[in-house]
C-alpha cells in the first residue's frame, strides 16, 4: 500500500483514543475545563455510567459565541499563547485537544453564555461532524452534552469495563476533585441520583467525610506544611488503623491536578514504615504545590502523569512531611467523652474520638513499662456482651476486640512461622472432595504457589473438584473446605502483586476465619491467655485488617466524667 496522508476524520479518532479512554477521562476533562473558567459550581450528571450520557454544566466565565467553533476545534485553545507558556503551565488544561476529542466520538453539545453577554449560544457536533452556532437563552456558566460516548469506535466501547466499574471510577474521580477544590460546590448525579454532594463552603473536612464517611473523615489527620522551602505539602493522610487493600485511596495532587506517580505514592507508603502490615496501604490526600516551571506536565495527552524537574527533593519533602504527621499522633484511640454517655447527637457517628496530638495529656510521653509494639500489661478483668474482654492497665482501661486481638495473634505466629520457613503443615486423612465455582478454580490457577506457601496443600480431584491434602497446624481447626474457600474467595484485586503480599493478605483472610468470634464465651483463663498472646504481638493495637483490636479510657478521662476533676 502507498503511503497516504490519514483523512482528518481518522487522524482526529486517533488522536482522540489517547484523551478520551473512557467515561471518566471525559468527566475529568469537563471538569477541568470548569475548573479552569473558574466555576464556583459544577454540576455533573451521568446516565448508565456515562455511556449514555455525560453533562457537566458549570458557573464559570462562558465562551464567547463567536469563540464555539475554536473551543472544539483541535489545538485550540485559550490558555497557552508562547513557547515558553508551555513550561511554566498554571492552568489544568493547555492542550486545545479535549473538546475536539470527545466531540469526535460522541453526540457531542456545547451550550455557553459569558457572563457579560445577553444571550448564549449553543453547537453540536456529532462524531466530529461540526453543527452550526444558533443563538440561544442560557444562564452564565457552560454546559456540555456528552451522549452515546463511543458509538462510532465500537473497538473502545468494547473495551470498557462493567458499568459499575465505570461509574465507581467516575464517583472516584469527582470526589479526589471535590477534596482538592473543597471551595467550589460539586453535585454528582448518577442516573438521577445524588451520589456526591459538597457545600464549596472551603472546608474540606467536610469534603472528605462527603467522599468516604464522617468517622473516616474525622480520624484523618492532617499534614502540616513545611513552614519554608519552594515545595508546600498539604493535606490528608490516614491514621494506620484505617488501611486499605489497594493504592486507590492515596491520591496526589501536584499544583492542582490530579496526578498519578508511583514515586509518590512509594514515598508515602514508606512514611509508613512498621505502622502497617505487608498488603495494607494508607489511605490520604495529599497536595504538592510548586513553581510550574519545576514540573512538566506535558507527558501524556491525558495529563494524568507529571515530570519534576527534580524529583527527589519532592519526594523526599514529601515523605517527611507524612512521617511527621503520624508521629505526632497517639495511639491506641483513646476514648473521649465530649457529648457524655448519652450523647444523642446525631451527627457523631460513635463515642469513640481520635484526639489530635495536642489533645493528649502529656503522660502519655512517659508511657508506663510496655511490651512489644507498646501495649502495657494488662489484667483481664472480664468479658462483656461475648464479644469485648475488660482489662486493666497501669493507665485506666482497655477493651479488647476478642476476634480482632486473634486475628492480630494467629496472623504474627503464621508470619513468623512464614519467615523462619518454618510454616508447620498437619496432613489430612479424611480427604474429602471440595466442589469449586468457576471463579474458584480461576483463582486457584494464580493462587496455588502461594496457598502452599502458607500452608495449605491442594490437589485436583477431577473437573472443578479439589482435596486438601494439608492445612497449616495453627489452624488445623478450620474446616479444609472452609480454608480452602476463605483464601480464594473474591476479594479486590491490588494493582501490586507481589508475592510477600499476595501471601500475607490470604494469610490475613484465613487467620480472620479462624479467629474465634463474637458471642464466643471465654473462660478468665481463656481471656487472660488472649490478652498475654495480644502483648507479645509486634503490632498489637491493629488487627491484619487494620481495624484497631482495643481502645483505651483513660484514668484522667474516668476522673472527668465521674466529675472528680475538672
Ligand atoms: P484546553 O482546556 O486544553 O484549552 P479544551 O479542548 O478542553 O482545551 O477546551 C478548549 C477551549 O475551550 C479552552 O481553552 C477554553 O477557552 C474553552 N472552554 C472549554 N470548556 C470551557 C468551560 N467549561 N468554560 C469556559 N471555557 C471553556
Ligand atoms: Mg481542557
Amino acid at each position: 500500500m502507498p503511503i497516504r496522508v490519514l483523512p482528518e476524520e481518522i487522524a482526529s479518532a486517533i488522536a482522540a483514543g489517547e484523551v478520551v479512554e473512557r467515561p471518566a477521562s471525559v468527566v475529568r476533562e469537563l471538569l477541568e475545563n470548569a475548573l479552569d473558567a473558574g466555576a464556583r459550581r459544577i454540576e455533573i450528571r451521568i446516565e448508565e455510567a456515562g455511556q449514555a450520557l455525560i453533562e457537566v454544566a458549570d458557573d464559570g466565565a462562558g465562551i464567547a459565541s463567536a469563540e464555539l467553533v475554536l473551543a472544539v476545534a483541535r489545538y485550540a485553545t485559550s490558555k497557552l499563547e508562547t513557547r515558553e507558556d508551555l513550561f511554566e503551565i498554571r492552568s489544568l488544561g493547555f492542550r486545545g485537544e479535549a473538546l475536539a476529542s470527545i466531540a469526535a466520538v460522541s453526540r457531542f453539545e456545547i451550550v455557553s453564555r459569558p457572563t457579560d453577554d445577553a444571550k448564549g449560544a449553543s453547537l453540536k457536533v456529532e462524531g466530529g461532524r461540526l453543527g452550526r452556532v444558533a443563538g440561544r437563552g442560557a444562564p452564565a456558566g457552560t454546559v456540555v452534552t456528552v451522549r452515546d460516548l463511543f458509538f462510532n469506535t465500537p473497538a473502545r466501547r468494547k473495551f470498557l469495563k462493567s458499568p459499575a466499574t465505570e461509574r465507581t471510577r467516575i464517583t472516584e474521580l469527582v470526589g479526589r476533585y471535590a477534596a482538592a477544590y473543597p471551595g467550589v460546590a460539586f453535585r454528582l448525579l448518577s442516573d438521577d441520583r445524588v451520589v456526591l454532594e459538597t457545600s464549596g463552603n472551603g472546608d474540606r473536612r467536610e469534603v472528605l467525610a462527603a467522599v468516604f464517611d464522617l468517622s473516616t473523615a474525622r480520624g484523618l489527620i492532617e499534614l502540616v506544611p513545611p513552614t519554608e522551602g519552594p515545595v508546600r505539602v498539604s493535606g490528608f493522610v490516614g491514621p494506620p488503623s484505617l488501611s486499605r487493600s489497594n493504592r486507590r485511596d492515596l491520591t496526589f495532587f501536584v499544583n492542582g491536578r490530579w496526578v498519578l506517580d508511583p514515586g509518590l505514592s512509594a514515598a508515602v507508603v514508606q512514611a509508613y514504615q512498621g505502622l502497617l502490615m505487608v498488603g495494607r496501604f494508607p489511605l490520604g490526600l495529599v497536595m504538592i504545590q510548586l513553581d510550574p516551571t519545576e514540573v512538566d506536565v506535558n507527558v501524556h495527552p491525558s495529563k494524568a502523569e507529571v515530570r519534576f524537574r527534580n524529583s527527589d527533593p519532592v519526594v523526599a519533602i514529601v515523605q517527611r512531611t507524612v512521617r511527621a504527621a503520624l508521629l505526632s499522633q497517639g495511639s491506641p484511640p483513646d476514648v473521649a467523652f465530649a457529648g457524655g454517655w448519652g450523647s444523642t447527637d446525631p451527627h457523631r457517628g460513635s463515642s469513640i474520638e481520635w484526639p489530635a496530638a495536642d489533645e493528649s495529656p502529656p503522660i502519655r510521653h512517659l508511657a508506663p513499662s510496655t511490651l512489644g509494639g507498646g501495649v502495657p500489661l494488662l489484667r483481664a478483668v472480664g468479658q462483656v456482651g461475648a464479644a469485648y474482654l475488660v482489662a486493666e492497665g497501669p493507665d485506666g482501661l482497655y477493651l479488647i476486640d476478642q476476634h480482632a486481638a486473634h486475628e492480630r495473634i494467629l496472623f504474627e505466629r503464621f508470619r513468623s512461622a512464614m519467615e523462619s520457613a518454618a510454616i508447620q503443615t498437619q496432613a489430612l486423612l479424611d480427604l474429602e472432595p471440595i466442589e469449586l465455582t468457576r471463579a474458584e478454580v480461576q483463582r486457584l490457577e494464580t493462587l496455588a504457589p502461594s496457598l502452599k506457601r502458607i500452608g495449605i496443600e491442594v490437589e485436583p480431584f477431577g473437573g472443578s473438584s479439589v482435596r486438601v491434602r494439608s492445612l497449616p497446624a495453627l489452624l488445623i481447626e478450620l474446616d479444609p473446605a472452609t480454608a480452602v474457600r476463605t483464601a480464594l474467595g473474591d476479594f479486590e484485586e491490588d494493582e501490586s502483586g507481589l508475592q510477600a503480599e499476595v501471601d500475607a493478605r490470604l494469610a490475613a483472610r484465613v487467620c480472620k476465619r479462624a479467629a474465634i468470634r463474637a458471642g464466643q464465651i471465654l473462660s478468665l483463663a481463656e481471656q487472660e491467655a488472649l490478652v498475654r498472646d495480644l502483648e507479645a504481638c509486634a503490632a498489637p493495637r491493629t488487627c491484619p485488617h487494620g481495624r484497631p483490636t482495643m481502645i483505651h479510657i483513660s484514668v484522667d478521662s474516668l476522673e472527668r466524667q465521674f466529675g472528680r476533676r475538672g
